[in-house]
């Protein structure tokens, strides 16, 4: 199976920025692992900017752009390297692609990004994959990571994309309000219904929250790809869903 992996920075660091080492350590391991089992994956990492405002020591995040682009470029290293390091453990190999939305509708761009990808797989390397921030100002952002993993798992018609987030999935109202409130299964279609739950179940943090998981799932229903909105919390339940178990939120029609 070819599946895309997206993990956002409320996952994988703490509030101070910093790397939530046994998180990312967790995370490493079990792609290793399903990648071993002769999966193929694709990781789009978010937490550059996240990163590099704590390794910068900035007091807090900034809003203006020259000291994003500045903390995306520190972090960027920051990350990859932790990557390198913990995915080397286990004789896997990664290699970093950073894309601006123009690289997505370019189309020689989108063939170079795609025939990368191919090539890297075939190589059994693992890709990791972030927007180029450092370059990406609002004219040629795609913006957020959830909307980019959609985006790549269209382009290499992949099988999966699973978003790690900070929440077990869609709840039918606000879990941190309402006690009662269900996790919902399975999404078919994304609607108005729908989307008017995202305001109700949205994660605090990040840069997505559940618009754009929406987003994405429009984008992966419409390419026959199965997206899955599970905790980050537990890198674990990437083998249960991989088995088919149901685990956080699904979207589309379940498959026959
Ligand atoms: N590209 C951003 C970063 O690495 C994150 C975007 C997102 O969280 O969706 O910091």
């Amino acid at each position: 199976m070819r599946i895309v992996v997206k993990i956002g920075t409320s996952t994988l660091a703490h509030s101070t920025g910093h790397l939530n080492i046994r998180r990312v350590e967790e995370l490493c391991t079990v792609l290793s692992d399903i990648k071993n089992a002769g999966h193929q994956v694709i990781l789009v990492s978010s937490g550059a900017i996240g990163m590099g405002v704590g390794k910068l020591g900035l007091l807090q995040r900034p809003t203006d752009i020259p000291t994003k682009q500045a903390s995306a470029a520190v972090g960027q290293c920051e990350l990859m390297y932790t990557y390198d390091r913990l995915f080397a453990m286990f004789n896997h190999t990664v290699g970093q692609l950073l894309i601006t939305g123009d690289d997505m509708e370019n189309e020689k761009r989108h063939d170079n990004f795609s025939n990368t990808i191919n090539r890297l797989l075939e190589l059994n390397a693992l890709p990791i994959i972030n927007e180029n921030d450092t370059v990406a100002t609002e004219e040629i952002a795609i913006g957020d990571n959830d909307t980019l993993a959609a985006m790549v798992a269209q382009s290499i018609r992949a099988d999966k994309l699973i978003l790690l987030s900070d929440i077990d999935g869609v709840f039918t109202a606000d879990p941190h309000t309402v006690p009662d409130a269900k996790l919902i299964q399975r999404i078919p279609e994304i609607n108005a219904e729908v989307m008017a739950l995202a305001g109700a179940a949205g994660s605090k943090l990040g840069t997505g929250g559940m618009v754009t998981k929406f987003h994405a799932a429009k984008i992966c229903i419409a390419c026959g790809c199965e997206m899955v909105i599970a905790n980050g919390n537990h890198p674990a339940a990437l083998y249960d869903i991989l088995e088919g178990k149901p685990v956080g939120t699904a979207f589309g029609e379940e498959a026959k």
